[in-house]
This record gives C-alpha cells, sequence and structure tokens, in this order.
C-alpha cells in the first residue's frame, strides 16, 4: 500500500455541492482534506485516473457470519426454514470458531468489502468469549482479531462491541451456544476502552444487541458506563426485525419495539436503528425525528425473510439512512441499493420509489441528483454518521476515503455527470472501480488488493477446517 500523498487532483468528483470538474483535494499526513480547490490544472499533483465519488460506509457488519454464506441455503430440515431456524445454524457454527479464524474471515471479508467500494465498516461484534462461555485472558481478545483484520486489509473500522446478556425478553436464559457472546457490563465497557481511537482508521463504539437481549436497567447502566468513555460515540441497536420479535416485545412490555424504545431511551443522532422493519406509521415519523439512522441491510433482510422497509414513508419523513452487508452474503454496496429501490418496486408496482421522496435526507440537492447519486451519497452521508467517523463526504475536515470509477468500463461509456451514478449503480457488471482509497492511501488497484493471495489463501485454509468439522 502506498502512503498518503499531499494532494489529490480529480478529473470529476462528486462534493457536497454537486459534481465538480477538475478538484485538488489538498490532505493532511493523516488523510484528511484540509482544502478543496476547483478549477485547477492537474500538473504537479497526484492525477487520479477517472471520476471519483465518496467511498461507502458499512453500517454494519457481522464478521465471521463470511464464512456461512452458502451454509444456510439447504431445506430439508423438519418445520420452515426462517430466521429462527437461521440463527440456530449460525449458532453451531459460531461455536467452533477461534481467534485465528475469526481474525482471518475478518481479512478476508474486509477486502472483499474494499474491492467492491466500502471503504469503512461499522462491526456489530458480539463474539467475545472461548465456546464454553468463560473468558479469555484478555477479554478484548476477539475483538482485537477484528481489528487486526481490519488493519491487514486496510479498512476504516469502528468496532462495535455488543452487550447481550440475556435469551428473550424480560430476561429469558441464555443458549449455551449464546456464552460466547455474554459480557458483564463492566467488561463490555473495558472492550470499547480497549479499542476506542485505536488509530487514525480504527475506533470503537457501543452496541445493545436488542430489547431481546438486554434489559432495562442493563441498558441504562451500559449507556451510563458508554458516555463516561465516549460523550459522542455511536449507538447501534437490532430492532423490530422480525415480527415474531414485534409480538414478543407486546407480549412483554405491551409496546413494540421501537415504541418501547423511543419511549423509554434519549434516541437521538448518535443512534443506529439496524433493521426497523417492522414500524406502524406513527413509528416511522419518531424514530425519523429523532434523527437516529435507519441501518437497512436490504440483502441480509430478503436473505432470512424479515420483511420490507417502508422507505418511502422514512424519506418523507427527512430520516436518515445507511447501508450494511450484515450477515454478508452480499459484499456490494450497489446491490444493496438496488435492493432498497427494488423490493420497493416489487410491493409497490411502480419505478423510481426513493426519487420521488429524495431529496429528503439528502442536503446535496443543489443541482438535484439522480436517484443513483442520491442513494449513494445519501446512504454514505448515514453510515458515516452510524460509524461516528468523519468520511462518506469529500468536504474539508473529512478523510479522504474515496472510489475512482473506471471511465473506460462500458458500463459508464458515454455517461455524464448526470447518469453516472444511475449507469454505475443500476447494472451488474463487477465493481469497475480503478481505485479505493482510505484516508487517501490506495488499498485497491484496478480490482487487485495487494494482500489478497496470502489473506485469500488464509481464508480458504480456515474455511476447508471449519466446513470438515460440520
Ligand atoms: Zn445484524
Amino acid at each position: 500500500m502506498t502512503g498518503a500523498p499531499a494532494s489529490l487532483w480529480c478529473p470529476l468528483c462528486l462534493l457536497p455541492s454537486g459534481w465538480a470538474e477538475s478538484v485538488l483535494l489538498h490532505l493532511d499526513d493523516s488523510g484528511t482534506i484540509r482544502r478543496i480547490e476547483t478549477g485547477v490544472p492537474a500538473a504537479g499533483h497526484t492525477q487520479l485516473p477517472g471520476p471519483v465519488i465518496p467511498g461507502m460506509p458499512n453500517l454494519h457488519s457481522h464478521a465471521f457470519q463470511r464464512a456461512m454464506a452458502g451454509l444456510t441455503e439447504r431445506g430439508g430440515g423438519t418445520g420452515r426454514s426462517d430466521f429462527w431456524s437461521w440463527r440456530q445454524t449460525m449458532y453451531s457454527f459460531v461455536g467452533r470458531l477461534s481467534p485465528e479464524q475469526v481474525e482471518a474471515i475478518a481479512a478476508q471479508l474486509y477486502v472483499e468489502m474494499l474491492k467492491a467500494g466500502y471503504t469503512g465498516v461499522a462491526e456489530f461484534h458480539y463474539l467475545h468469549n472461548p465456546p464454553d462461555g468463560g473468558r479469555y485472558s484478555d477479554v478484548a481478545e476477539l475483538a482485537r482479531r477484528v481489528a487486526a483484520g481490519a488493519d491487514a486489509a486496510g479498512i476504516r473500522l469502528t468496532v462495535l462491541p455488543v452487550l447481550y446478556r440475556e435469551g428473550g425478553f424480560g430476561g429469558a436464559p441464555l443458549a449455551s451456544a449464546q456464552q460466547r457472546f455474554r459480557l458483564e457490563i463492566d467488561e463490555w465497557a473495558a472492550v470499547i476502552a480497549a479499542l476506542a481511537g485505536a488509530s487514525p482508521t480504527q475506533t470503537a463504539g457501543a452496541a445493545l444487541h436488542s430489547l431481546r437481549a438486554v434489559l432495562p436497567a442493563d441498558m441504562a447502566d451500559a449507556l451510563a458506563a458508554y458516555d463516561a468513555l465516549c460523550p459522542e460515540g455511536p449507538v447501534h441497536i437490532h430492532i423490530a426485525e422480525q415480527e415474531r420479535e414485534v409480538a414478543e416485545c407486546l407480549a412483554w412490555s405491551g409496546l413494540r419495539p421501537v415504541e418501547w424504545l423511543l419511549d423509554g431511551v434519549p434516541v437521538d443522532g448518535r443512534w443506529t436503528l439496524v433493521h426497523a422493519t417492522h414500524m406502524t406509521a406513527e413509528e416511522t415519523r419518531s424514530a425519523a425525528a429523532s434523527y437516529a439512522v435507519a441501518g437497512l441491510c436490504p440483502t441480509t433482510e430478503a436473505n432470512l425473510g424479515d420483511g420490507v422497509f417502508a422507505l418511502p414513508e422514512w424519506l418523507a419523513a427527512k430520516g436518515a439512512f445507511g447501508i450494511g452487508s450484515d450477515s454478508n452474503v452480499s459484499l456490494d454496496p450497489r446491490e444493496e441499493l438496488r435492493w432498497l429501490e427494488y423490493a420497493q418496486r416489487l410491493v409497490l408496482k411502480r419505478r423510481l420509489v426513493a426519487a420521488e421522496a429524495l431529496p429528503g435526507p439528502a442536503k446535496f440537492k443543489a443541482p438535484p441528483l439522480s436517484l443513483g447519486a442520491s442513494l449513494w451519497q445519501g446512504a454514505a452521508d448515514g453510515g458515516a454518521r452510524a460509524m461516528g467517523q468523519p468520511c462518506g463526504t469529500l468536504a474539508e475536515g473529512r478523510v479522504a476515503d474515496l472510489l475512482v470509477l473506471d471511465p473506460d468500463h462500458p458500463a459508464l461509456a458515454a455517461h455524464g455527470p448526470e447518469t453516472l451514478l444511475d449507469a454505475w449503480v443500476f447494472t451488474n457488471a463487477g465493481p469497475a472501480l480503478r481505485e479505493v482509497r482510505v484516508g487517501g492511501r490506495r488499498v485497491v488497484e484496478n480490482g487487485r488488493h495487494p494482500g489478497e493471495d496470502t489473506i485469500g489463501a488464509r481464508y480458504r485454509s480456515v474455511m476447508t477446517e471449519l466446513i470438515q468439522d460440520l
């Protein structure tokens, strides 16, 4: 990998104000953009070989689940296959993973993410303990393994240690497989403290697994402990993903999950509500007004049969959103955005659904962006907030996490700025990226990551071990 140059010249660049030509980004040593000039000649600067857009922050990932992709698509068991039967398979898989395997899987996953255009990831990390539910000598062992995988790949990381203490609403006992997830609140805070501010590209935030897994009193204690550590850091929670979860929450509290959360907890712009699939119109309006980011994971939500997010209503309420690869069955931000829009088209039987509601979250509306560009910039903006890092926008004070599109790719041939990202997002012709940069440093060039052979070889041997054990 190369170091961060002092300046980057872009023939065409997507800025907060829209597309601009001959753009010069002045960077400092940490890869932060200090000054932007437009209409500048290229001579004397590092020239980027195509149109430049912000890299996509991936706001929701469970790294180890990358190794499960393709292992949960066989039928033939007893009963119907749904989220809950998938979860049982996940639990039996999670019981086998060693720290070395966790690191190898994370490194492979993050290389694949970079090659597809994700430049950062918020890792919702709930695998903390050895399989017997004891403790590693360093309680942050597995979080550090994820961070080491991110380091090897060169992706920006916000690791979100997850508080996971109960097996169901109201404090049901944990299943044995869930013992790998459970920490005391002070241990959980110690994992966050161990990784917060670790490097210019790595930090930590907080995650509460779900209302199923954290009792209200624990939630209050955990948030107080986290606020003392990171008063402005991000907070993530899985919420309202499944109809059964809504029914169980109603039975437990008389309230629906999003309703309960907004009623009982000071949700604000630090929060990311992951999924939020099942909301009433009132919950949608209230959650959007809280300024929380909706963490949407369309390919996983489709894979698990969760349901369809109320995107038009959310955007009409000016709700912020970002995208996540979640179970990592797909590692392509463009596929997430296509599914986000296409699920709406299938349900509503019309086209350009998000375009009707945008610019809702987009402050980038002068001149108006195309659907592809609006979706991309909206999701990048929300994703950056969910990561709690200054990425997602190419602006002064933000980091130079960016993608250079391949202007010679047939999918982009003859497209000008008005339709360039429509051609790129709404086709499926490979990444079509010349470069991927994180903090100004080039991590992928012409589709290749410099560590991919070594990292890939390690991953293949881990997969051989894991599949032999099945
Ligand atoms: Zn998840």
